[in-house]
């Protein structure tokens, strides 16, 4: 079989891929290893979903993601869980006072609406905290949270509509190339034609690659989340602590629909490796520091704790671009902890390449998290 595009995996980003393919009149198929959509770390986030970032090229990508999530149960019927709470990230600390002040002009620059607010806010917005040592923090109103669950099957959903085609419980074993050109992709169940791969591959981005030359920077570390008891809502935003701790970074929860508080932490060092199975360690590593935060949360019950992977990249920022080895490869991959909240976003940019119809603010994007960056710096709210 031809197909004009075959994108590999039906993850946070290949699904909305084929459905912006789909939407340009570009039918593709999807492979993907597992038995339905977002089987790979999609279902391990915990929906998430912001603009607040530091650099213009994730500004831009993740504000239009934030529209496509926001506006979705109006255009297309189905409930992904949507909810605006915001973003609140207090602090205590006059370095990340500094650090976070230091962001808003790009921030507001690429069209956030953000601020630095008092205690007094913050205190409202997240009723309970700690007050010893509070002294403001940056609240970003417009980002929120969904399920992932319920947004990868609407964006299958639509695509498949669209006339997209998804292949599952069917590993890509190779691209094929001819003269450095893609020429299709062999399964462990036969082999398809196409001009065009789109690697969406996630955490297997590496081993994809490998099976061409490409040396591809994206290595999976391992991250725990966790879900409490449902309880009556006490507060609606993504509390984010940006503090390091013996042992760990950042951490972030927020209450969902339902009530439940859903929570993970970034482990330092990072836990390199693709083992998802659940640690002794994390539930009272990032308990103690949320209770600490806001002590009201002691009486919560914990229902379920789960390992999943970040695709990283030495920079926390992705990697979208064609190849410049293997003609028709485009990787978009390389989401590191971002991956639900960049993945509509950057799923119209890829399309856009594909069609030859790349905007002024594409250029800003790829540019950005082009695969030959030189990885220098990272990004601040990675
Ligand atoms: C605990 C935790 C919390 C998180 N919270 C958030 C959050 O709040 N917000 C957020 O934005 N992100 C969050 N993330 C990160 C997010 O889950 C990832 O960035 C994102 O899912 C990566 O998307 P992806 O499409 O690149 O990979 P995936 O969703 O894993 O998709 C890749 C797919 O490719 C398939 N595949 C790979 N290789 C092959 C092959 N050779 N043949 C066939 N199929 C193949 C896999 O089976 C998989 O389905 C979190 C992650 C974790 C672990």
């Amino acid at each position: 079989m031809n197909y004009d595009v075959i994108i590999v995996g039906a993850g946070s980003v290949g699904v909305p891929t084929a459905m912006a393919l789909a939407e340009l009149g570009i039918k593709p198929l999807v492979i993907d290893m597992h038995p339905s959509p977002g089987q790979g770390e999609n279902k391990h986030a915990i929906g998430g979903i912001r603009a607040t970032h530091s650099t213009p090229g994730k500004i831009l990508v993740c504000s239009r993601s934030l529209e496509i999530f926001a506006g979705w149960q109006q255009l297309y019927g189905d409930n992904i869980e949507w909810l605006q709470g915001g973003y609140v990230y207090p602090v205590y600390r006059p370095e990340d006072e500094q650090m976070l002040k230091g962001l808003l002009p790009v921030q507001k620059k690429y069209g956030l609406k953000i601020d630095y607010v008092e205690p007094r806010q913050i205190k409202a917005l997240i009723p309970g905290i700690n007050p010893a040592g509070l002294r403001g923090g940056v609240v970003s109103p417009d980002d929120g949270s969904i399920s992932p669950l319920l947004s990868v099957n609407a964006f299958y959903k639509r695509a498949l509509e669209l006339g997209a085609t998804f292949h599952f419980k069917e590993k890509i074993t190779q691209i094929l190339c001819d003269k450095s050109k893609v020429v299709g992709v062999a399964t462990e169940k036969g082999r398809y034609e196409t001009e065009v791969v789109v690697d969406a591959a996630g955490p297997f981005s590496l081993e994809l690659g490998k099976t061409v030359d490409v040396d591809l920077p994206v290595i999976p570390d391992s991250h725990e989340g966790a879900i409490t008891e449902p309880v009556q809502s006490f507060f609606e935003c993504m509390v984010v602590d940006i503090r390091p701790a013996p042992g760990s970074k950042n951490y972030y929860f927020y209450q969902n629909k339902h009530g439940q508080v859903i929570f993970c932490i970034t482990p330092d060092p990072p836990i390199i490796g693709k083992d998802k199975r659940e640690t002794s360690i994390f539930l009272p590593q990032v308990c103690s520091r949320m209770v600490q935060l806001l002590p009201r949360l002691k009486n919560l019950r914990v229902r379920r704790t789960w390992r999943g992977l970040y695709p990283m990249t030495p920079d926390g920022s992705p990697l979208v671009g064609w190849n410049r080895q293997v003609k028709g490869l485009l990787h978009a991959s390389g989401m590191c902890g971002q991956g639900l909240m960049l993945a509509p976003g950057v799923s119209e940019v890829v399309a856009r390449m594909i069609a030859g119809q790349a905007t002024e603010d594409d250029k800003i994007i790829t540019k950005e998290f082009s695969p030959y960056r030189k990885f220098e710096e990272e990004e601040a709210l990675k």
